[in-house]
């Protein structure tokens, strides 16, 4: 049989693009290499899958950090965060508000998520344990080869995924056929991830576990800077701004040694010496002003760092008071490496969007093949922008077949 649509891949974004095509009477077929689908998905956000934020189509765009995020305009604009929401309502589903930023199922459990999207699909359009090895594309038709079957279909889909955790079945095949059909694309590299700190583990062990709440990241020598929080862990570092720094720390480190700098307070350098100037006038003990600034464990610390006694903050000469504020507003560390792209959450790279048509995710250059999900150069942070990203390409794709 030759099918309409054939789509590779049965995650966020393949299933959308199914469901959409379900909707429409198309005749398609969904091809995934696993025993069942969804497997990225159902461990997502700790097993709740954190589905979307209640961002508006602008503020997503710009939490991106890509250069070229203006390619999900138009995706977000026809599918955005709003529509995702209603999608599940409308499928007796409720998301939830977390941190007035994140939106997970009431169930608190991605599986659900998972059914709804397979409810929209007709199952017996689904081929499981299909591991596509090679497309070719004759005349008007692709041609797919798995291990053991050949199909064909006059338009073709990938949704493979990145191949961030390839256990779940992303294993970065989506490039693999980029390269079979003469599409252009970026290899993966690790994006939303730990970083590595032998420095952290040898002088720091103490620290493991404390955390910042809100601290500005920067990398030392570029523009670079995120905000957010940070952990000291017994690898290095992590948190949330860690993981949004990650994918410039890992190409930086390509060409030099990276330092990145943060505050252990969350007050300004000047706000710290006016807090240490009114600590003199009450005749603080040094231990006792830190502990205003920042947390206890950090307070002794800095003290250790450098090398200072708990004494009276008049018995501390200005030189040694310097570097307590600038341990305080300017704590450099030293990193290793980046946490590899098997083991990151997400990976940078892709099929490059340059070459592909944002009104309906299509090759410019194969006319008939679509990239969605994230096999595409685009990613974003945690806060259910990329699962986000994937439902919306894929409905985007669907709707434009
Ligand atoms: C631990 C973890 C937690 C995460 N938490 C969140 C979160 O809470 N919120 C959020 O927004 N994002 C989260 N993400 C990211 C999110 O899961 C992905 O961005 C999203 O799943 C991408 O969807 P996709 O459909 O493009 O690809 P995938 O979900 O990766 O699906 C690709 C599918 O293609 C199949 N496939 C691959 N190659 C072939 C082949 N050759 N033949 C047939 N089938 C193939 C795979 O088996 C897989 O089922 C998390 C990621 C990880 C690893």
């Amino acid at each position: 049989m030759i099918y309409d649509v054939i789509v590779i891949g049965g995650g966020p974004a393949g299933l959308m693009t199914c469901g959409v095509l379900n909707k429409k009477g198309i005749n398609y077929l969904l091809l995934e290499k696993n025993e069942k689908l969804g497997k990225k998905l159902l461990i997502t956000g700790g097993k709740r899958c954190n589905v979307t934020n209640n961002l508006n189509v602008d503020d997503f765009i710009s939490s991106l950090t890509m250069k070229h995020k203006r390619y999900l305009y138009g995706a977000l604009n026809d599918y955005g965060p709003k529509d995702v929401l209603e999608y599940f309502k409308d499928n007796g589903l409720n998301l939830v508000l977390e941190n007035n930023l994140k939106y997970f199922p009431e169930t608190n459990k991605s599986s659900s998520v998972l059914e709804v999207l397979k409810r929209n699909i007709d199952l017996k359009k689904v081929r499981l344990n299909s591991y596509v090895k090679r497309i070719v594309k004759e005349e008007d038709m692709f041609i797919i080869s798995t291990i053991d079957n050949i199909y064909k279909s006059k338009k073709l889909v990938v949704a493979t995924g990145s191949n961030s955790y390839p256990a779940t079945g992303s294993s970065g095949d989506g490039l693999l056929f980029a390269k079979q059909l003469g599409i252009d694309y970026k290899k993966f590299t690790p994006a939303e991830t730990h970083v590595y700190s032998e420095y952290v583990t040898n002088n720091l062990p103490d620290l493991q576990g404390v955390s910042l709440v809100n601290t500005k990241v920067r990398i030392l020598g570029t523009k670079i800077e995120n905000t957010g929080g940070l952990v000291f862990t017994h690898f290095g570092v992590s948190g949330p701004t860690i993981l949004h720094s990650a994918e410039f720390i890992y190409e930086e480190l390509q060409n030099r040694n990276v330092i990145i700098a943060f505050g252990l307070t969350e007050k300004s350098k000047e706000e710290v010496i006016n807090m240490i100037e009114q600590g003199k006038q009450d005749n603080r003990l040094i231990l006792k002003i830190l502990e205003r600034l920042t947390t206890k464990r950090l307070s002794r610390k800095v003290l250790e760092l450098s090398n200072i006694e708990n004494k009276n903050i008049k018995e501390i000469s200005k030189k040694d008071i310097n570097k307590i504020v600038e341990l305080l507003t300017n704590f450099t560390i030293p990193i290793d490496r980046v946490q590899s792209k098997e083991k990151a959450f997400v990976n940078a790279g892709g099929i490059i969007t340059k070459g592909l048509n944002p009104k309906t995710m299509e090759s410019k250059k194969v006319p008939g093949l679509y990239f969605i999900g994230e096999t595409v150069d685009i990613h974003g942070p945690i806060g259910g922008f990329n699962v986000t990203i994937a439902l919306s390409t894929g409905y985007k794709c669907g709707n434009n077949i």
